[in-house]
């Protein structure tokens, strides 16, 4: 039987990388609707509110899933820096600017925050994941976002370079195995 999740974002980046992580058993649908992003220094709450949002505006079955995911670079020594402001920080700043404000340590991880809200009991659990890594000049054109710049510790190619150990290593996969491994015990 397949379980169908919806993914409440905007950015399908992200949703073909859950398709990607997930087993062909899981259909996971785009849900396109604006969420704020309340100020908080936490990806796991804004993923929650994210969820709360989305539950608002959508009608979904009920036997469906639907999950948000809140996600973002955090970088070493700028004591990690942008973190859940990355979207503010791509907006105002921009990536091609992000290696002036790095010396030689340019090590950083991405950490995400997947929040699934559960019809059966009208509850939210969140999971997260972290990939580690460092900020390069960009390579390669896959993924999205900052994947051309990020080069998995122990790996020779960027995430741009190398979508297909993206898919099996990275922040996102870490959170939806967890996420897996809830759904099975339910
Ligand atoms: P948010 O989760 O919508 O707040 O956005 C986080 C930002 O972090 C995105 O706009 C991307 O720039 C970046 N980001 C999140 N996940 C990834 C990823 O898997 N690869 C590259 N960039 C990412």
């Amino acid at each position: 039987m397949s379980t169908r999740l919806y993914f409440a974002t905007g950015n399908s980046g992200k949703v073909e990388h859950a398709r990607n992580i997930l087993p062909d058993n899981f259909e996971v649908k785009q849900l396109d609707i604006e969420t704020v992003e309340p100020s908080i220094d936490s990806i796991e709450e804004i993923a929650e509110s994210k969820v709360e949002q989305a539950l608002e505006k959508s009608d979904i079955e009920d036997d469906a899933f639907l999950i948000a995911d809140d996600s973002g670079l955090f970088i070493d020594s700028l004591n990690g820096f942008p973190g859940p402001q990355t979207a503010f920080f791509d907006r105002k700043v921009g990536k091609e600017n992000i290696m002036k404000l790095l010396d030689d340590d340019t090590k950083a991880e991405f950490r995400a925050a997947i929040a699934l809200y559960l019809p059966e009991r009208d509850d939210i659990r969140v999971f997260t994941g972290k990939a580690r890594g460092e900020i390069v000049e960009p390579r390669g054109d896959g993924g999205f976002g900052y994947d051309p710049l990020f080069l998995p510790k122990d790996h020779d190619r960027t995430w741009g370079e190398d979508p297909d150990y993206k898919d099996r290593n990275s922040h996102r996969h870490d959170a939806l195995g967890k996420l897996q491994a809830f759904l099975k015990g339910l």
